[in-house]
């Protein structure tokens, strides 16, 4: 029986066991996925174990999706330039390759809501690893503006600034010739911020802020109707539903979790992930 590791700490109440054992038991293989906590000392090892033959990849979860990265052999375009993994898989040389499936699998959920990011304005609230994958799937897939809010405004300054050096080349155009989006760091308490969230088409939290009810990254979001908000979280959380209250449309993080470990699972097997098999497994509720 080969096995799928997640590696992160906590992870006693990830989903992803019960989500990607349905797929594999659907799938008819004969593979595990075990999550084992992985306290930061442990990980090069862990990643070191996973070239055995027994194993046919992992998922990274925090805090390692940063420090993962120096330990594998090749990176996807993609992750290297958000510079966070939360997929590891084998080449046929038995080469360990990072992957970042957070980012496609945003874009994917946003396109199964009918929500198409090219020419749209985003405001993405937060700066850490969930953020810079949204920020940078959302600048390839063509947004007209791109707000960055965090509660430490320097972080979402270093993350545009990130995002600008890997879509502009040194003529500062995008490699079609076109000039970059209007790209935007502010603090979360800065005043502007509530005329950049009043003109948007899109609304991403993706802060750790919004597991605990009542608590938000952001108090009542001035958002329009024409606005989708969207969370990360994969609950109900007060954001979404402050942003309803105004006329928005609300999704929570759910889809874009099945969808990441979809996206994962085929570069695990090789073979199409059954989205719906996953779904059901990892909300039963
Ligand atoms: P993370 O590194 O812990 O995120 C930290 C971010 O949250 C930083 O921007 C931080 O701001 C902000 N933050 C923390 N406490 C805050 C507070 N009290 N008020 C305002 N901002 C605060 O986590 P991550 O990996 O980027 O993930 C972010 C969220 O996305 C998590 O909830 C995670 O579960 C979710 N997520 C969901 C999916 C999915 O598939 N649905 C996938 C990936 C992540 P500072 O920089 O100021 O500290």
């Amino acid at each position: 029986m080969q096995k799928i590791l997640l590696l992160g700490d906590p992870v006693a109440h990830s989903r992803s066991p019960a989500m990607h054992n349905a797929a594999l038991a659907h799938l008819g293989l004969a593979a595990v996925y075990e999550a084992v906590r992985t306290p930061a000392p442990e990980l090069p090892a862990r990643v070191a174990a996973l070239r055995d033959d027994a194993f046919l990849g992992a998922n990274v979860t925090l805090p390692h999706k940063q420090a993962v990265i120096p330990l594998l052999d090749a990176l996807e375009d993609e992750a290297a330039q958000i510079g966070a993994v939360n997929t590891i898989y084998k080449r046929p040389d038995g080469a360990l390759v990072g992957a970042n499936t957070d980012a496609p699998a945003l874009l994917d959920d946003l396109a199964a809501n009918g929500f198409d990011p090219a020419g749209a304005r985003v405001v993405v609230l937060g700066a850490s690893g969930a953020a810079r994958a949204a920020a940078f799937a959302l600048a390839n897939a063509g947004v007209a503006g791109l707000v960055v809010a965090n509660r430490t405004p320097e972080r979402a300054e270093e993350l545009l600034a990130d995002l600008l050096l890997a879509i502009t080349g040194d003529d500062g155009l995008s490699p079609a010739g076109e000039l970059p989006p209007p790209l935007r760091a502010l603090a979360l308490d800065d005043p502007d911020l509530a005329d950049e969230l009043a003109a948007c088409h899109l609304l991403v939290n993706a802060t750790a802020v919004g597991w605990q009810p009542g608590d938000t990254p952001l108090a009542d979001p001035p958002v329009g109707p024409g606005c989708l908000a969207y969370d990360m979280v994969y609950r109900p959380t007060r954001l979404l539903a402050e942003a309803a209250a105004r006329g928005a449309r609300a999704r929570d993080g759910r889809g874009m979790l099945v969808r990441q470990g979809a996206l994962a699972l085929a570069r695990f097997t090789g073979r199409p992930a059954p989205v719906d098999i996953m779904w059901a497994a990892a909300f039963p509720e």
